[in-house]
């Protein structure tokens, strides 16, 4: 009924794409042998290291998330070797199985749906490791299905304090450029992450950093697959940096709007954006909460994402609710993926190009669904989300201006 107008898109990536991104892929198909589309594919390699807080490598690869998970494996682990993994939701566990199915052993300690990982239990498994199997640790920043944000800095502490040798493989998909991540300094060795969601670009391409200690493990592997060898991408002739292949054209322009746009901002910006937009969204799921079936997922503030929220209704809600959302409103709202029951829950992006009032938006949305739908819910959600925003932005707010971040780190 009221659907027609912008539609919006408030889900856990792919994620909003500003019209710059756009305007900057509208463009016949370049020459791919020489000129202007190496010049960018050539400036992106800086800009995407900042961007992970790194001076390492990267690799740059035609592939979606999945196909990352798969690259960063590809490169240190082979059949035989034991992975680790850290499950809070279902992309860790996923990663697993992509480990699996190269036939890595793989160990899983599950920290549940709701909770962030737990140092103190990874610390007793790698002491009871005395035999040094376990070759990597796969853990997520953010786990996308319950927005569960992890301690990466605190596992790198384990490692060290426990005397581990394992590599510390962090999956940053949902939230590079949205929660604060910072490979060097804590300690990451191989980080993924992809176009499609803080990074603002149409899902297609994906990355991997990796640091020395990783390449080594690189170096001692008895053979890499062709297409996923990080080697040749991050330090090679043209040819192969440039992707073995065709390149995919119009995401590198469109990576690099969305690049300079980062850069404009500035990281800490960004990382303040998304930080003010979340306590709002949480402050409007705090007065829902108060009547009725309405739960954010992650109770405790420390352990939640800037970048993406998951709710719980009860069973059969969270469909229609999103359902209506969508046909009456126009907002696309994320499912409850990987969850039981899945018709309960229902999850919010707010990643990348997201402002306040996009999230206003949906904010009101929702509210208004509840209403529609008869779902008992706290009255003042709006009221609190706004309160918030105002608190924060203050009287004269100041256009956030770029603190260079993202060049200072690997200038
Ligand atoms: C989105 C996401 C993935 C999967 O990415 P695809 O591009 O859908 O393959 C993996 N891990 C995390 C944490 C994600 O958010």
């Amino acid at each position: 009924m009221f659907a027609n107008g912008l539609t919006y898109l408030a889900i856990p990536g792919p994620s909003v794409m500003p019209d710059r991104v756009l305007r900057a892929m509208h463009r016949p198909a370049p020459n791919i042998y020489t000129g202007e589309l190496h010049d960018v594919t050539r400036s992106l390699f800086p800009d995407l290291k900042a961007v992970a807080g790194t001076k390492h490598d990267v690799a740059i690869y035609i592939a979606n998330g999945h196909g990352v998970w798969e690259a960063a494996l590809s490169n240190v682990i082979a059949e035989g070797d034991t992975v680790l993994v850290l499950a809070t939701g279902r992309f860790c566990v996923g990663w697993g199985e992509m480990a699996d199915s190269l036939g890595a052993q793989v160990e899983t300690i599950d920290f549940g749906d709701s909770d962030a990982v737990d140092l103190a239990q990874v610390e007793a498994a790698l002491k009871a490791d005395t035999g040094g199997k376990i070759k990597a640790i796969l853990t997520v920043l953010v786990d996308t299905s319950t927005g569960v944000l992890n301690d990466i800095k605190g596992l790198r502490g384990v490692l060290d304090k426990v005397g581990h040798d394992a590599l510390l493989m962090c999956d940053c998909i949902a939230s590079l450029g949205c929660d604060e991540f910072q490979m060097d300094e804590w300690g990451v060795d191989i980080t993924v992450a992809a176009s499609q969601k803080g990074l603002m670009t149409p899902p297609g391409i994906g990355f991997v950093w990796f640091n020395d200690k990783a390449d080594r493990v690189r170096g001692d592997m008895k053979r890499v697959s062709r297409y996923w060898d990080w080697r040749p991408r991050a330090s090679g002739e043209e040819y192969w940096q440039f992707f073995d292949g065709t390149a995919p054209t119009h995401h590198l322009y469109g990576l690099r709007e969305a690049l300079d746009m980062i850069k404009e901002e500035g990281l800490s910006n960004i990382w303040a954006r998304h930080e003010g937009l979340a306590k709002a969204i949480w402050a409007a799921i705090d007065a829902w909460s108060l009547d009725g079936p309405l739960a954010i997922n992650v109770a405790d503030v420390a352990q939640r994402s800037r970048a993406v929220t998951s709710l719980r209704l009860d069973e059969g809600q969270g469909d229609a609710l999103r359902a209506w959302c969508e046909d009456a409103m126009g907002v696309t709202l994320g499912i409850g993926l990987g969850r039981t029951p899945a018709s309960a829950f229902f999850r919010l992006g707010h990643m990348g190009h997201v402002n306040g009032h996009m999230v206003l938006g949906f904010l009101g949305t929702i509210d208004a669904g509840l209403k529609a739908l008869g779902i008992a819910h706290g009255k003042g959600a709006l009221e609190a989300a706004s309160a918030v925003l105002a608190d924060l932005a203050g009287a004269q707010p100041r256009i956030a201006r770029a603190d260079n971040s993202i060049d200072k780190c690997c200038g």
